[in-house]
């Protein structure tokens, strides 16, 4: 075992879970034992929550400004520690190293976002009546959660706690067991840039410890990123106890590829974002639609797709089982009568044989209906389907029920805008494989990809870690009446 067992990171200390139950910690790139993770209880959160409420009085009264420090403290920290980051990311989840990079990129610009918090939580306030002014304030809610998952062990905790504690509240984080050697790693820098003990804490566990923090009577709001499954079962658990929930959910990303678009940067566009993080992003590329003839892109993605190799240019996937689950959905296609244009199944490392790789996969004449075409496989496989308008391409996109991302690519501004309107998802790219919202824009799906109010990251966030105090007061001496005395 290459790192000592985790422990969980309760009021600024590592200290052991009650629970004997533990997982291992297995890197896909090779199948090395990186570490042990303790599966905690239900009394493990209980003593993160009681850390957390006891820092929250001091935290939350310390003014925005004043907080916001840390994480300007927090954003050198990660540049500094760039490297050392990324290899911990690469190592336990399987990636690239570039992609590893880009993944601490990304944290660094959520935590530069957290830092303009001061900006934009200033309130409002106003004469409503003479003497009479009405005053907004966002105020913490107190002690909130963030359950996360495997595929970006740094950038989608960072999604959530640098926004929830500069605007005070309290946070227990409860990482992805598959890759929580990551959040570890934050919780000593958080400490380093001067975070108060038990502002932030980490449970490690499974699906137990979960529900034990829908259900903990401590914890004000919940946030979730994960499947569709599990978010569905967060979200109705946790709101039964009257939490505030954003659960977002799995994807199924739909790219419409019109007969003008620019083949050359298109396939690129179609290939990385199918494969990148090896298909493993709730933004990737799974399903394209072809209107109208565009064999020729077709052939371009597939020349694309070669290029990208496995243990080079394309990481694991983070298990055997997921590489298993990706290959079936591959023969299940071919079985239906779907055309494998590029087969990434059965895929070797050279000195990485219990690594868990899966090639890129190109898959033609998809048909609507087949489990390839609907289900979120989460691997580096395009389903392509076929439709001679764009209607009819709109129609297959509706109807899946998922709605992260959609694209288009064309030259056509006309149409792009006829797609960004009728497409059912909360992010949409013209010409733009990956269309992630930059900060400050905030980040979420639609329909089951995500359960609640508001995104997860950017200004919308605010609305979901904080709740409005509205204060009305009148201060002149006056006796006059009128309606609002
Ligand atoms: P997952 O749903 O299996 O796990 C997410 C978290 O839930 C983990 O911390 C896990 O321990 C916990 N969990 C797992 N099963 C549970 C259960 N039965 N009850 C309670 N908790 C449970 O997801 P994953 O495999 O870690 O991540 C991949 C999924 O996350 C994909 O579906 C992907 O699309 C999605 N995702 C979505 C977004 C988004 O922004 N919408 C972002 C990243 C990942």
């Amino acid at each position: 075992m290459k790192y000592s067992p985790l422990q969980n990171y309760i009021n600024g200390q590592f200290v052991d879970s009650s629970s004997a139950r533990k997982l291992a910690v297995i890197s896909p790139i090779d199948g090395n034992h990186l570490s042990d993770v303790p599966m905690s209880t239900a009394k493990d959160l209980d003593a993160g929550v009681k850390a957390a409420k006891a820092a929250f009085p001091g935290w939350s009264k310390t003014p925005i400004k004043e907080r916001v420090q840390v994480f300007f403290r927090y954003k050198y920290l990660l540049e500094k520690h760039m490297k050392e980051l990324a290899e911990l990311v690469q190592e336990e989840n399987g990636k690239t190293y570039g992609e590893a990079v880009a993944e601490i990129e990304k944290s660094i610009e959520l935590t530069e976002f957290a830092t303009s918090l001061p900006q934009l939580v200033t309130g409002e306030v106003l004469e409503v009546s003479r003497g009479v002014e009405c005053r907004t304030e966002h105020v913490p809610l107190g002690v909130v959660a963030s359950i996360v998952p495997f595929n970006f062990p740094s950038m989608v905790p960072n999604w959530t706690l640098p926004n929830a504690i500069a605007l005070g509240n309290c946070m227990i984080l409860k990482p992805s067991e598959k890759v929580p050697l990551s959040s570890c790693r934050l919780a000593q820098l958080l400490k380093e840039a001067g975070l108060p003990d038990g502002v932030f804490n980490i449970v490690h566990g499974d699906s137990e410890i979960v529900t034990a923090i829908c259900d903990h009577p401590g914890i004000e709001a919940v946030s979730f990123v994960g499947s569709t499954k599990v978010a569905k079962i967060v979200y109705q658990r946790s709101t039964s106890t009257y939490k505030r929930c954003l659960a977002l959910g799995g994807a199924k990303n739909h790219l419409m590829v019109l007969p003008d678009a620019i083949p050359g940067m298109t396939a690129q566009n179609v290939a990385a974002s199918m494969s990148g993080c090896a298909g493993q992003r709730c933004m990737a590329a799974s399903a394209m639609i072809g209107v109208g003839n565009v064999d020729s892109i077709i052939d371009k993605i597939c020349e694309e797709a070669r290029k990208i190799i496995p243990g080079e240019n394309l990481g694991a996937v983070i298990s055997k089982e997921s590489q298993q689950r990706i290959e079936k959905y591959i023969t299940e296609a071919e079985t239906q009568g779907a055309k494998i244009l590029v087969d990434g199944r059965n895929a070797k490392v050279k000195g990485k044989e219990n690594g868990t790789y899966v090639g890129p996969t190109v898959i033609d004449y998809v048909k609507p209906g087949m489990s390839v075409a609907t289900e979120e496989i989460f691997g580096p496989v395009i389903s392509i389907m076929r439709t001679n308008t764009v209607d009819e391409a709109l129609a297959i996109e509706n109807a899946n029920p998922y709605g992260n991302a959609a694209s288009v690519f064309t030259q056509n501004g006309g149409m792009a805008r006829y797609i960004i309107d009728r497409a059912s998802a909360g992010m949409i790219g013209v010409n733009v494989g990956v269309p992630v919202p930059r900060e400050p824009f905030s980040f979420g799906g639609w329909n089951e990809s995500k359960f609640g109010v508001g995104d997860i990251t950017g200004k919308s966030s605010i609305e979901f870690w904080t709740k409005l105090k509205k204060s009305t007061t009148k201060w002149n001496a006056e006796a006059g009446v009128n309606w609002m005395s």
